[in-house]
C-alpha cells in the first residue's frame, strides 16, 4: 500500500532505446502509485535505483508490469527484484509480463542461484523463488484488486507481437501506458478519457541526426518509423483519445542536446493543445491535480 502523499507518477526512465550516455537519462521505467497500490510499469536500466530516488523503498514494491520484453523494457526485472529481496521483502510481489517473461525470470534466477541459496542459508531470508510470481499476460483484463483494474490492448511494434499498452483505472484515475508501438488508431479508443496518457515519442529532426551518425542508418530508420510514433501522431492520438494530459515518454532521441524540450512542444502543438508534459528522469506528475504537473516537485536529469 502508498503512504501518504497521495496518488502520482513518476518517470525513472525517459529515454527509448538501452544505450546509456554520460550523464544522461536511463531507460524506461514508471512508478505509478494509485488507488493504494504501488506499482512499476517497465524495468528498464536504472529501474532501482530510480525507485530509491522517488523516496519509494524496494522492499514495498507490489506489483510490477513489463510491456515487452524489449530490453530498454525489461532489463533491470531481476535485479529490481533482487534488490528488493536483499532490502528486506518480504511480501509477495507479482510480475505481469508477456509470454516469455517466466523464461527471463528462470534465467536470471539461475544466474543467481549462487548468491541467493547463500543468502538463504547464511542470513536466513525467505526464499525468494517463492515470493515472485510471475504471470503471462495477453489482450484483456490482466489484474483486478481493490480499487484497481489493469487492461491490456496489442500494440503494433513489428516485429514484436507480444507487446501491449496497459490501462490503470482505480475509482479516481485513469493512466494508459502507449508502450511501443508505430501510430496505433486503437489506442485513442483504449485510451479514450483518460487522466493521463503516457505514449513514446520520436523527434522527426532527432531521428534524422540520429541515423545520420550510425553506419546503417537506413535501415535504423526504416525500423523506428515502422514500430515507433512521431510526436505530431502522439498528439493525434492523444486529440482522438481527448485525454486530459499527455506525457511524452520513451523519447527518441533523449540525449541530443540539440533537440530540446521547446522543439518537443513545437513538434506536438501541430496536433495537441491540451496540457502537455515531456517527460524526464524523476519527473513527478501528482494525479490529484493530473492536469497540472506540481512543477515544485520536478526534477531535472542531470
Ligand atoms: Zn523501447
Ligand atoms: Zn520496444
Amino acid at each position: 500500500m502508498t503512504g501518504q502523499g497521495g496518488d502520482r507518477l513518476v518517470i525513472l526512465g525517459s529515454k527509448g532505446g538501452p544505450a546509456i550516455r554520460p550523464g544522461g537519462p536511463s531507460p524506461t521505467a514508471s512508478l505509478l502509485e494509485m488507488g493504494g497500490h504501488r506499482i512499476v510499469v517497465d524495468c528498464g536500466l536504472g529501474v532501482s535505483r530510480g525507485v530509491v530516488e522517488a523516496g519509494v523503498a524496494l522492499a514495498s514494491i507490489e506489483l510490477v508490469f513489463v510491456t515487452h520484453l524489449h530490453s530498454d523494457h525489461v532489463l533491470e526485472l531481476g535485479p529490481l527484484l533482487h534488490t528488493a529481496w536483499t532490502s528486506g521483502l518480504k511480501s509477495p510481489v507479482i510480475v505481469y509480463g508477456p509470454e516469455g517473461t517466466q523464461a527471463v525470470w528462470n534465467g536470471f534466477l539461475a544466474s543467481l542461484a549462487y548468491d541467493i541459496d547463500i543468502r538463504i542459508l547464511d542470513e536466513g531470508r525467505p526464499d525468494i523463488r517463492r515470493l515472485v510470481e510471475i504471470r503471462e499476460y495477453g489482450e484483456g483484463l490482466v489484474h483486478s484488486a481493490p480499487d484497481l483494474t489493469v487492461t491490456a490492448l496489442r500494440v503494433d511494434h513489428p516485429p514484436v507481437t507480444e507487446c501491449f499498452a496497459l490501462k490503470f483505472k482505480s475509482s479516481m484515475q485513469t493512466i494508459v501506458f502507449s508502450s511501443d508501438t508505430t501510430f496505433f488508431k486503437p489506442l485513442s479508443e483504449f485510451a479514450l478519457a483518460a487522466d493521463v496518457l503516457v505514449h513514446e515519442a520520436m523527434h522527426p529532426l532527432g531521428v534524422d541526426r540520429l541515423t545520420a551518425r550510425t553506419g546503417n542508418g537506413t535501415r535504423l530508420k526504416a525500423h523506428l518509423l515502422a514500430s515507433h510514433t512521431m510526436a505530431a501522431d502522439v498528439g493525434r492520438i492523444a486529440a482522438f483519445a481527448e485525454v486530459d494530459h499527455l506525457v511524452l515518454n520513451h523519447l527518441v532521441p533523449a540525449d541530443d542536446p540539440l533537440i530540446t524540450e521547446a522543439d518537443w512542444v513545437a513538434e506536438i502543438r501541430s496536433t495537441w493543445q491540451g496540457p502537455l508534459t515531456i517527460g524526464r528522469d524523476g519527473l513527478v506528475i501528482n494525479l490529484s491535480r493530473a492536469e497540472e504537473p506540481d512543477m515544485s516537485e520536478q526534477r531535472k536529469s542531470a
